[in-house]
């Protein structure tokens, strides 16, 4: 009986599992770390805007309590000249102090251009008011400004983006200036009213200003990342290990499985004295070989033999010479047969020999080679021996034990005969 291995393992190669759970931990690492850099990213540029709108918003307020105030004046010198730009409606642009002093009129452009050139020289974050139609030719919008202006008269409300310039990466921001009561005394003359877009207040703030701080977020989430990279590969390797032993475990277990069932079909297929066919294996054999001669109509002979009067070997020296003299018989038979002949041993000190592709007329010229070798061979402490012979060959009609039966009682009328002969019918 074979014993079924029924344990089932699923993972038949760890390495290469370990190594595609290894790869596939690798994918999700860097994906979580390209999507918590892209994240940071935005933001960063949501910090950006953020800071680019509370500018804004402090020179919106700024121009709004200027023009609220219709302008103030300050002392005119080198760095604030009298403003070429105000229109002659506006009156006493420039005036004198009973002490002698030259005072000029600052207007909200005014101011606000005064104070971004300022900031630009202390923080690198550039500003400025911009129009389609400027009174100050300086003042106008370039291509992003003006397809902002343009977006303003659709009815937005705010541009930004980041863009690159000249090498460095900036968050540009543009809020419409809409024309207020208080404005009009410097843009009446334009043809501006009330509630009309006269241009845009516009900022210009370098991203290197973040960069530290992106720069550490992206460390610590390159650390963060790594650390918990290698704690998996560790554990994945841990895994693999205890993977791997059980797996050699198992398969030593399967070797040692193979090993014990070949020795039991070896058992359950030889004959234990002699180590020829046993009679199972032999009926077996006969049924691939019938199936084989039907097929591709061959010759198949069969040769059927029995020691004569072994009962009285067995009486006379005992049933351990006996035993020795079925081996020794088996291993000369054995020398004289062909590999592709079958020899067992039916039972007792009954022999077959099954000759595949040979016909009665072969089968009988070989038995009577073994008898003669068996009568004339001296076996140890007993002598010689004899055996009687019948032949048969396979007919199309014919079932196993037809075929084996034919051969039986051939080899019964050479008993009859006198024993130590051939016979066939
Ligand atoms: P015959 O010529 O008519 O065949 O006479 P025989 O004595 O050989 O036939 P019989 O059937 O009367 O006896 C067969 C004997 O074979 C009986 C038994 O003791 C012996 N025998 C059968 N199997 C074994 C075995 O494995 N070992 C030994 N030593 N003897 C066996
Ligand atoms: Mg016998
Ligand atoms: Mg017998």
């Amino acid at each position: 009986m074979l014993i079924r291995f029924k344990q089932k393992i699923s993972f038949t190669h760890p390495r290469a599992y370990s190594l595609l759970l290894a790869f596939a931990w690798t994918g999700v690492i860097a994906v979580s770390l390209m999507a918590s850099i892209t994240v940071h990213r935005k933001e960063i540029v949501t910090i950006a805007l953020n800071v680019a709108r509370a500018y804004i918003d402090k020179d919106i307020l700024y121009r709004n309590w200027n023009a609220l105030h219709g302008g103030f004046y300050v002392v005119a010198d080198k760095g604030v000249p009298p403003n070429p730009y105000l229109p002659s409606t506006v009156q006493e642009r420039d005036v004198i102090t009973p002490s002698g002093r030259h005072l000029t009129l600052v207007n909200p452009a005014y101011m606000t251009r005064q104070i971004y050139e300022l900031a630009q020289k202390e923080h690198k974050t550039s500003g400025r008011i911009t129009s389609l139609k400027p009174l100050r030719p300086e003042n106008k919008a370039d291509a992003w400004e003006e397809a902002a202006l343009q977006d303003f008269e659709r009815g937005k409300k705010e541009i930004s983006s980041i863009v690159t310039e000249e090498g460095f990466r900036y968050m540009r921001l543009i809020r419409p200036l809409i024309t207020e009561e208080s404005c009009l005394p410097c843009h009446l003359h334009q043809g501006y009213k009330k509630g009309d877009i006269r241009g845009g207040i516009s900022i210009k703030l370098p991203m290197e200003i973040f960069e530290p701080v992106m720069r550490k977020q992206v460390r610590l989430l390159l650390a963060g990342h790594g650390v918990m990279w290698s704690l998996g590969l560790i554990g994945l390797y841990i895994g693999y290990m205890g993977l791997r032993h059980r797996t050699e475990e198992r398969d030593s277990a399967e070797a040692e499985l193979k090993r014990v069932n070949a020795i039991l079909e070896n058992q359950a297929t030889t004959d234990s004295l002699t180590g020829i066919c046993n009679r199972r294996k032999f009926l077996e054999l006969l049924q691939m070989k019938i199936q084989e001669t039907r097929r591709y109509a061959m010759p198949l002979a069969l040769i059927f033999f029995d020691i004569d009067h072994f009962k009285s070997v067995n009486d006379t020296y005992g049933h351990e010479t006996g035993d020795h003299v079925l081996q020794e018989l088996s291993s000369i038979v054995a020398g004289m047969i062909r590999q592709t002949d079958i020899f067992a041993r039916l039972g007792g000190e009954e022999f077959v020999i099954l000759m595949h592709n040979n016909d009665v007329k072969t089968g009988c010229e070989l038995a009577e080679k073994i008898r003669s070798n068996v009568c004339l061979h001296s076996f140890p402490q007993m002598g010689t021996v004899t055996c009687s012979f019948g032949v048969s060959q396979f007919y199309p009609d014919d079932t196993a034990e037809s075929f084996i039966k034919r051969a039986d009682n051939a080899m019964y009328v050479a008993k009859q005969a006198g024993r130590n002969r051939v016979e066939t019918l």
